[in-house]
Formats: C-alpha cells, structure tokens, sequence
C-alpha cells in the first residue's frame, strides 16, 4: 500500500509571515523570485530556510510518507521553491482558485473540499499554518472512519520546525498502511 499523503504548505510553512517589524528570521535568505503569471521584471521577494531542505530529505528518504505540495503556490511549489531546497521534483495538488477574500470562507481552510476530494479514502498528514476547528473536527472524523488523518500546524511567524518532522515521521509510522508497509522486510524474512 501506499504510504500516507505528506501534504506540505509553503505560506506560513516554509516562507514564515514577516515580523510586525518587517524583519524575518534570522535562520532564512532571502529570494527574489518570479512565479507564474508575474512579469520579470517584478519579482517576489521571499524567504527559505536552507535547513529545510535537508530535514524534508530525511523524512522522505524514510519511504514513510508520500510528499505531494499543497500550497496556492501550486506548480511554482514544484518549478521554483523545492528547487531553491534542494528537493527533487515533487507532485503538487493543482487547486482551484476560488474568488475568496479570507482562507476560511466556510468557517474552515479553503483548500479542504479539494483536498478530501483529491485525497479520496487515503491516509494522510497535512502540514498548514491555517486550520481552524473545524478542519481538526473534519480529521478527527476522518480518522474515525479508517482514514488516518493527522494535522500539523506550525505558528505561521516561525514556520517549520524540526520538531513537525519528527512529529510527522512519529505519526506515519503509527498509520496502518506504513506499518504494513515497515513489517514487510520482517515477514519476508520469518518466510525466508
Ligand atoms: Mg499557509
């Protein structure tokens, strides 16, 4: 079986927002880049902290989680910010773009219809700065159902810490499909 989803955001996860000072952290360098759509001769100033690109290459070199971008960010997650990590080239889910003036126009993130859609009965964890209430209720009822859900949601000014990592790859291993997956070698070798 597949391993679960690891859904990952950028906003608020790996570009953490700007101090209310307009300062960023100290830990992240600055980008200038040019997504999709924008004129080059306008690009975006972003930040990344290059230690991430290692700590994602950790847990994805585990085999315990499938990595997939979801971000608004959409292919730009895939063509601009992994490459600027490090990352190999990673799936990213293609969301719509709806007219909204806030991310939770229902009460809850924006992404989530899409998603549980896109996710159809997988296992997954969702990295994302912008959960509210209700997108946990929904991921505990979803977890109830069978379909492993586990939401992590760093403080948007900070951003990622190593410490969702180990957080994520503690959780995939717990996922029954991972553990299907992780007692192979060992079943193979009661039969050998
Ligand atoms: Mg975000």
């Amino acid at each position: 079986m597949r391993p679960p989803y690891l859904l990952l955001d950028v906003d608020g996860v790996l570009i953490p927002f700007p101090q209310a000072d307009g300062t960023t952290p100290a830990t992240h360098a600055r980008h200038d880049v040019v997504p999709t759509g924008r004129a080059p001769d306008a690009p975006a100033t972003i930040w990344l902290n290059p230690a991430h690109g290692p700590l994602l290459m950790h847990v994805i070199r585990t085999g315990l989680v499938t990595p997939v971008w979801c971000t608004s960010w959409r292919q730009d997650a895939t063509m601009i910010i992994g490459p600027l990590l490090g990352l190999p080239s990673l799936p990213y889910v293609d969301l719509p773009r709806p007219q909204i003036t806030t991310s939770h126009p229902n009460g809850y993130l924006w992404k989530r219809d899409y998603v549980d859609t896109w996710l159809n009965h997988s296992p997954t964890i969702w990295i994302d700065d912008d959960f509210t209430n209700l997108d946990h209720e929904w991921a505990a009822k979803r977890t109830a159902q069978g379909q492993t859900t586990t939401l992590i949601q760093p403080d948007p000014r900070i951003g990622l810490l190593a410490d969702h990592l180990v957080e994520v790859l503690a959780r995939a291993v717990r996922v029954p499909s991972s553990r299907a997956n992780a007692s192979c070698p060992a079943s193979q070798a009661k039969a050998a």
